[in-house]
């Protein structure tokens, strides 16, 4: 039976013990009558050492071809180290090459590659220390996210990809289509269909009848933003919860935000140790805050006074009205709060129809979470549940009555306050690992001009 090296380096298995460890060669070390091999399988950051006699069958063989990159399956027995490096080690009795790599040829050298570099080779980044630990946090993200809805008895939902409507999306939106002209009426759905923006709409469908739910899905957007926050295709994270107010909203999301955080903190310690070093100096005690002290609040007219009166110059002037940019958000997380700050009460003007409109009727109930280094990393809001007001919204928004038949029916039928936010999972990941460029927290990143492998 196989054991990972997560588990052996966990020491879950006693000193003595035969076991089978199968994983790629980091180095080989050729000490002439025995060797060191660091092995490595993707379940940690840290490698199992390997020791190799000249005693073992195909001993000349072996050396000549478990080069760096190489796979191997090695049958041995646990004995503790006399390095200091590491308290166990495997003293191989049986080592098979499953694959050899050419040393001349493999583009994982043991300098350190740039990011920029690897992403042209994403089918081998995922054997280098930093996607290795990247993925392990996503991973440990993703599974928090349905640890901590799951726990508030939230109901997880599948909207779909395609859509038929292109509610929120404007010209940001992938034409998905079988025919090469225009004739949509001959289309495989008989109409344009795209890909999803946002599954928000249908998640309220279904908050309107099973009360909590979240969606996690596969999220895309055609904006020609050559940023390092931006994807084409990104995973967003949607709670909706009926009979919800924007307060509600916004402890649901503070209280989420900081479930992931103590989540990694408690099960991702070596990579987020690896992180801290050698990306983010800081990060441990920077993610300690988040997890411990409750978010800033402040309103839209407060952020903007704020941002008038701040001794710095943004490259873009803010007044009220104004959508605020990635510059000003992370000034106010970074430098005015220190820590990630909700704002509220956006002007109409910039936010979606769907918002629920203040007293004031100038503002809506919509909240933002920004953080720092990111900006924005939640969207959010109370939605408009009464019937007059939204159609109302809708044709000031100078948008269809018609097509949004369904919605409105929501709010004859039963309508109940409701709320709910969108998270990019990316930059959640961004946040957590200290990453800088949005592009090498998710596999296969997708941007304008790059859509390989
Ligand atoms: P931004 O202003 O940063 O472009 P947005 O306001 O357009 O974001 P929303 O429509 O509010 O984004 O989407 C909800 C969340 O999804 C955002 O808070 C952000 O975390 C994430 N998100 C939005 N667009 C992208 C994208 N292109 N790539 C990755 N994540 C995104
Ligand atoms: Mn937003």
């Amino acid at each position: 039976m196989r054991i990972k090296i997560k588990e052996i380096l966990a020491s879950k298995h006693p000193i003595g013990k035969p076991v089978t460890v199968c994983g790629w060669v980091r180095t080989l070390r050729d000490q002439k009558s025995f060797a060191f091999i660091e092995l490595n399988d993707g379940s940690s950051l840290a490698n199992l050492q390997v020791v190799a006699d000249e005693k073992i069958p195909g001993y000349a063989d072996i050396l000549r071809n478990a080069t760096t990159g190489a796979s191997l399956s090695v049958k041995g027995h646990l004995v503790e180290s006399p390095g200091k490096n590491q308290a166990l080690e495997l003293k191989a009795d049986e080592i098979r090459v499953l694959g050899t790599c050419p040393a001349d040829k493999y583009p994982l050298q043991k300098k350190r590659h740039s990011f920029e570099f690897l992403r042209t080779i994403a089918h081998l980044r995922p054997r280098t220390n930093t996607q290795g630990a990247v993925l392990r946090v996503r991973n440990a993200l993703a599974h928090a996210t349905h640890l901590f809805f799951q726990q508030q008895g939230f109901l997880y939902i599948h909207t779909p990809i395609i859509t038929g409507s292109d509610c929120e999306g404007g010209g940001e939106m992938f034409r998905v289509t079988t025919i090469e002209n225009t004739d949509y009426a001959k289309d495989f759905f008989g109409k344009p269909a795209y890909l999803t923006v946002s599954g928000q709409l249908e998640g309220e469908i279904m908050a309107l009848a099973l009360s909590d739910i979240y969606t996690f899905g596969p999220t895309f957007r055609a904006e020609n933003s050559n940023t390092t926050r931006h994807l084409a295709e990104f995973w967003m994270i949607e709670p909706e919860m009926a009979f919800a107010d924007l307060k509600a909203d916004m402890e649901c999301a503070q209280q989420y935000l900081q479930f992931c955080v103590k989540y990694a903190l408690e099960h991702c310690r070596e990579d987020l140790e690896f992180f801290d070093k050698f990306i983010e100096n800081g990060l441990i005690k920077r993610l300690q805050h988040v997890a411990s002290s409750p978010f800033a609040h402040l309103t839209y007219a407060d952020a903007v006074e704020i941002l008038q009166k701040a001794p710095k110059t943004f490259e873009f002037p803010v007044a009220w009205g104004t959508d605020l940019q990635s510059e000003h958000e992370r000034y106010l997380a970074e430098e005015y709060c220190k820590k990630p700050v909700i704002l509220t009460d956006y002007p109409a003007s910039i936010k979606a129809f769907y918002m629920r409109a203040n007293e004031d009727g100038k503002t809506v109930a919509a909240m933002d979470i920004l953080v720092p280094k990111i900006g924005e990393i939640i969207g959010g809001s109370q939605r408009e549940e009464r019937l007059d007001v939204l159609e109302k919204k809708i044709a000031d928004h100078g948008l269809s009555r018609s097509d949004y038949w369904w919605y409105l029916e929501l709010r004859e039928f039963g309508s109940v306050p409701h709320a709910g936010f969108g998270l990019g999972f990316e930059r959640l990941v961004l946040f957590t690992t200290g990453m800088e460029n949005i592009r090498d927290v998710i596999p296969f990143p997708r941007y304008p001009g790059h859509a390989d492998f």
